[in-house]
């Protein structure tokens, strides 16, 4: 009986292959297979948009990974949270999310489906008042990002789901930041987890992806119904990508969290530094909630600094092994200004982020480079 996280990550959904032995899932780059006869599937696969070897490795992977009964596999993050809204939501319904969520998440609610008549509140779910507050009859969803992006907020799973479920709702988490090795919504209640696969699960910026699992069997197979009615699949080489990642997550979010330790302790000792938000820090607001549900705090860490909004953009300027770019989670440092790049989106709105914010994504480089790029970019 395999349990253990790490031997899932290498193994689950991986046999060897029954023809040739190889160790590693092949890449099934086909579109239609030979029928034995009309309607006689080989293990059920007919067409790859409803189903392809390839991506069945890395579902069944992610679904063994977050502990779920059913993992589908999507060509991006986004893909896979419209393919929620459309299988669990119907116009007229009201869905909850955290006060600052990815700006992508919000901009889908915002711009596309406020027109399709879905209706959502933006809510900072480290307040259950707040959240309680909000809830309405109508309400279908209640969507949680924990750690939050940029500000890596913290909200409390299992106290949230017990609310959606008593107003009989669905709890949906986007699991993207801490990775199932650092946090498992379905054994805390949340009914999906939502992915974006292209940053820490992929881990090599390699690859954009996304993945829901479901905890139970009648939402999976919902969700399943709408991947394959949208049409909004992973590939087989993305699926393939992924899947390689996803073999060493473990070892990789460890390091990530070793080297964001060590950046914040240099950002907590710099005087330039006016405030770092790392759910890790005793005084982090969702701290307790944080460490009773992560192993660790993961790998991002963002920070404010005196000089303001200039000084935070001349910061992501100067840095050189720190690389000013979007996205989070490869295994190289990124640094990026989120109030003029990733939430440029939400400016004006309840979701603005501050000006003298900076980003990291703390990669897996030799910890001793990273904190001298940061000092020197920070300066004295
Ligand atoms: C990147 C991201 C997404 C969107 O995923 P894509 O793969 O870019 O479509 C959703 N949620 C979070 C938290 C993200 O960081």
């Amino acid at each position: 009986m395999i349990e253990g996280f790490e031997t899932l990550a290498i193994h689950a959904g991986q046999a060897p292959d029954p023809r040739t032995g190889a160790v590693v899932p092949p890449i099934y780059a086909v579109s239609t297979y030979k029928q034995d006869g009309v309607g006689g599937l080989r293990e059920g696969y007919e067409y790859s948009r409803s189903a392809n070897p390839t991506r069945t490795a890395l579902e069944e992977c992610v679904a063994a990974l977050e502990g779920g009964t059913r993992g589908l596999a999507f060509a991006s993050g986004l893909a896979a949270e419209d393919a929620v809204l459309r299988a669990l939501c119907r116009p007229g319904d009201h869905v909850i999310i955290p006060g600052d969520a990815y700006g992508g998440t919000w901009r889908l609610f915002d711009k596309v489906y406020e027109g399709w008549g879905l209706h959502y509140d933006p809510v900072p779910l480290g307040d259950l008042d707040a959240v309680r507050a909000a809830v309405r009859p109508d309400t279908r969803i209640i969507w949680v990002e924990t750690p939050t992006n940029p500000l890596l907020g913290i909200a409390d799973i299992e106290a949230l789901a017990a609310i959606a479920h008593a107003a009989g709702a669905v709890l949906v988490v986007d699991n993207t930041f801490a990775t199932p090795y650092l946090q498992q919504p379905l054994a805390l209640g949340a009914d999906v987890v939502v992915h974006s696969t292209t940053k820490y699960a992929g881990g090599h910026s390699d690859v954009v992806g996304g993945a829901l699992v479901a905890r139970d069997k009648e939402i999976g197979d919902r969700l399943a119904y709408h991947q394959n009615a949208m049409g909004a699949v992973a590939g087989p080489f993305d699926a393939w990508l992924t899947l390689r990642g996803l073999k060493t997550l473990a070892v990789r979010m460890d390091r990530h969290c070793d080297n964001a330790e060590r950046v914040v302790d240099l950002l907590l000792s710099h005087p330039r530094v006016t405030e770092v938000y790392y759910p890790g820090l005793a005084g982090h607001p969702g701290h307790e909630v944080a460490a009773k549900q992560m192993r660790r705090f993961g790998g991002m860490v963002s920070f404010r600094v005196a000089g303001g909004e200039e000084e935070a953009v001349a910061i992501c300027d100067r840095t050189k092994i720190f690389i000013l770019g979007e996205s989070l989670g490869g295994v190289e440092s990124l640094i990026e200004h989120p109030g003029r790049m990733t939430h440029a989106s939400v400016a004006g709105s309840a979701l603005e982020v501050p000006g003298d914010l900076v980003r990291l994504s703390v990669g897996i480089e030799s910890v001793s480079d990273l904190l001298a790029d940061l000092g020197q970019a920070l300066g004295g």
